[in-house]
């Protein structure tokens, strides 16, 4: 295309003088046409040939592919955490081999008959052939250390780790689980929020797995929230921040309603690292922020103080 980039200034004075730069780098070039999503950025970008390396969106060292898998997907240069599938997540954390998954061919309806650009039959189908499971979170018992949990862990990459029902009644159940068998329960958040696709049936599964909580926790067993890049609205409104523990992952985004929504409401400025793990860590809303890698380890320490076993720390 014969793109005219000549600037088109007759009377040259001084004030018109153009500094003989090169034209603007690329950042503004399509901003206008690529609208940010949640979440973006934070998988892993393959520009690089061959997918041996991965290019950290966030201090732009190249990262051998190898070496990524081998730091759970953390940047080894900046700590950038790379956003991991359920199933990863479940293998880094519990002892091998200890997993049983409950619920793993509960399917979602599509009860409104939902279409917007495509059907929501149509998505479903699409996503469920990509990740090979069912649905956007995978529920069920295994190991961490010594301790039997009952662990949920939600999958981004599944329409957005987004809380339809059958999200909602697997993490429900998988509650239920923890409070029948006198368990922990966990559950590793990452999700943009309520599944529109299903209107009023996805937004009861607020209610309906605090309830769970409630429960649980009045048979006075613990519940740890873990929360990962990113969780927001109707999960972060409803079991999420409910923990008797809430953890969240370095720089993960955490919020009710994305900060382009509150700042047209309130018309204000809105402060640095707004909803980011950090600044609810420094308001209380946040008990901790756990490193990918040192996770596991925090998990079994804090099972270990929440079950009361923890002989070895008396008198700390
Ligand atoms: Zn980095």
């Amino acid at each position: 295309m014969g793109n005219q980039r000549s600037v088109t200034h007759k009377v040259p004075d001084v004030d018109s003088v153009q500094p003989a730069v090169t034209p603007p780098p690329a950042s503004s070039e399509t901003s206008f046409l690529k609208k940010p999503k949640i979440g973006e950025g934070r998988g892993r970008k393959r520009e690089i040939p061959e997918g041996l390396w991965t290019k950290c969106p966030s201090c732009s060292e190249l990262l051998y592919d190898k070496e990524l898998e081998n730091t759970f997907e953390v940047c080894q240069k900046c700590g950038h955490h790379f956003s991991i599938d359920a199933r990863e997540r479940l293998d880094a954390l519990l002892e091998p081999g200890s997993f049983t998954e409950m619920d793993a061919n509960m399917t979602s309806v599509d009860i409104l008959k939902f279409t917007g650009v495509a059907t929501y039959t149509s998505k479903l189908a699409a996503h469920q052939k990509r990740t090979g499971r069912k649905d956007a979170v995978i529920s069920g018992l295994g190991k961490i250390g010594t301790h039997e949990v009952s662990i949920a862990v939600m999958d981004f990459s599944f329409l957005g780790g987004s809380m339809g029902s059958v999200v909602g009644e697997k993490i429900t159940r998988s509650i239920e689980a923890a409070t029948r068998m006198r368990l922990p329960a966990i559950v590793i958040s990452a999700s943009g929020g309520a599944r529109m696709y299903e209107g009023l049936f996805s937004l009861m599964q607020m209610a309906k797995t605090c309830a769970a909580l409630a429960y649980h926790a009045q048979q006075k067993l613990p519940y740890i929230s873990v929360l990962t890049h990113p969780t927001t609205a109707g999960v972060m409104a409803s079991y999420a921040s409910v923990g008797d523990l809430i953890v969240a992952e370095p720089g993960a985004m955490i919020g009710f309603a994305g900060p382009r929504v509150i700042k047209d409401t309130t018309q204000a400025e809105l402060p640095p690292g707004f909803q980011t793990a950090e600044f609810l860590m420094d308001r209380g809303l946040i008990d901790a922020i756990v490193p990918r890698g040192e996770m596991k380890a925090q998990l079994i320490n804090f099972l270990e103080f929440l079950s009361g076993t923890a002989g070895a720390r008396k008198g700390d």
